[in-house]
């Protein structure tokens, strides 16, 4: 059996990144940069003014106080968006709005809060430095600068840096299309009543939005029921429809498990046993070059499997390189053992007291309760056979 770890990293070589796209601005969030943006002008494009006030020359101001203001004519006032029509020379100042084109001649910009403007006559109460309250051209990108690479994820901040660059679209990695199917003749859809021995089909919900969450664009291919003719009809229909497939259940040793042998007989499997809990039965191979995925039936093992493996891997296909979500140290609130030979992935509620983390696990932890998911914010590790007492420490990380 292969360790999470071992399990993971072989996975994640075998992911393939998806080609590259267009988007325009607008529909580049959350994407990854996949081209240098450079700037094709400077950021500002001229000097302006930080603050609303008065253009001066701070040699004009340099002794001025409260109790003996210096009295400078005002030429001109000159708005955002307006370029000045005239130089200020000695004795003079322009009124300047935020934003606004800095005028010849002057050099530093004393905020209105002190001064008084009397007619056409402005009294400075307190001294400016040479350029003080002056934005300068280029002062945050100069022209020709690379200023984003490729790999970085486009957030709203890049997003109003490619408005800044007018950069009206760029080069992104695609988002994986994801195919997902549940497997089961026990499975049930939503709205229908329960027969005798049927369960609703939850991880097809829950796998569509893990999904999402990780940037992915599912698909919803239904319910294969417990037999290979069928199933591998869906899963041909999957692969051809999507860039990955994800299934829930049938990969065990039951009678019914059927995910496995469709997988190698329609591409390949890679490895299926994974020395964890909850989940040691996971398929995970490829059909057509494209990843599959086949996640444990109990539905919290189907929702760890893929917070550890195929949300990396769903990333890894985007374009990110940051795969792995933080792990930290908590603080275990009470006594935890695993006497399994595998390790163990607890769900707990972390919170913060006192500068560190505090780990409670969230009850009965079998991998069918999935409520034991729904209360909790992260997972805590225990490595196989490890006993902690409380306020020992182990790795945590959260859940979303
Ligand atoms: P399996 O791996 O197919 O043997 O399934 C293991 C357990 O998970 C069984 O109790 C199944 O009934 C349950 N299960 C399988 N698929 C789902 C699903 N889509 N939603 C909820 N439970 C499921
Ligand atoms: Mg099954």
């Amino acid at each position: 059996m292969l360790s999470v770890e071992e399990a993971r990293q072989q996975m994640l070589e075998s992911i393939p990144v998806l080609p590259t796209e267009k988007r325009g601005i607008l529909e580049c969030t959350g994407y990854v940069l996949a081209e240098e943006l450079h700037a094709k002008e400077n950021i500002p494009p001229f000097d302006n003014s930080a603050m609303d006030g008065f253009a001066v020359l701070s040699t004009d101001v340099k002794d001025t106080s409260k109790e003996n203001p210096v009295i400078l004519s005002v030429i001109e006032t000159i708005a955002a968006g307006y370029a000045p029509e005239k130089q200020v020379s000695s004795g003079q100042a322009a009124r300047i709005m935020t934003g606004a084109m800095m005028p010849d001649g002057a050099d530093a910009v004393v905020m209105q809060e002190v001064t008084e403007l009397i007619d056409d006559e402005v009294r400075i109460f307190e001294n400016v430095e040479r350029n003080e309250n002056v934005r300068f051209t280029g002062e945050s990108v100069n022209k020709g600068d690379c200023v984003m690479s490729p790999g970085k994820v486009l957030r709203p901040p890049e997003v109003s840096m490619m408005a800044s660059l007018n950069c009206a679209e760029a080069s992104v990695y695609r988002k994986p299309k994801v195919a997902i199917v549940s497997t089961g003749d026990e499975l049930t859809p939503l709205g229908e009543p329960l027969k005798p021995g049927r369960i609703r089909d939850s991880n097809r919900y829950g796998i569509f939005a893990q999904v999402q969450n990780a940037g992915g664009m599912p698909v919803d291919m239904g319910i294969a029921p417990d037999d290979e003719a069928e199933t591998e009809r869906i899963f041909r229909e999957s692969i051809a429809n999507a860039d990955a497939l994800i299934t829930s259940g049938g990969v065990s040793v039951g009678e019914h498990d059927v995910v496995k042998n469709v997988l190698m007989k329609l591409g390949q499997m890679n490895f299926w046993r994974v020395a964890m809990k909850p989940g040691k039965p996971q398929a995970y191979g490829e059909i057509d070059g494209k990843p599959v995925f086949g996640l444990p039936g109990n539905p919290v093992s189907s929702l760890v499997v893929f917070e550890l493996f195929v949300r990396p891997a769903l990333l890894k296909m985007a374009g990110h390189t940051d795969l792995l979500r933080p792990s930290f140290k908590a603080v275990l609130a009470a006594d935890v053992t695993n006497k399994d030979g595998r390790v163990n992935y607890m769900r707990a509620i972390l919170t913060e007291e006192n500068g560190q983390y505090i780990a409670k696990t969230t009850g009965p932890q079998g991998s069918g309760i999935l409520h034991s998911l729904v209360l909790a914010n992260g997972l805590i590790t225990i490595p196989s056979g490890a006993s902690f007492h409380a306020g020992e420490i182990v790795e945590a990380q959260f859940l979303d």
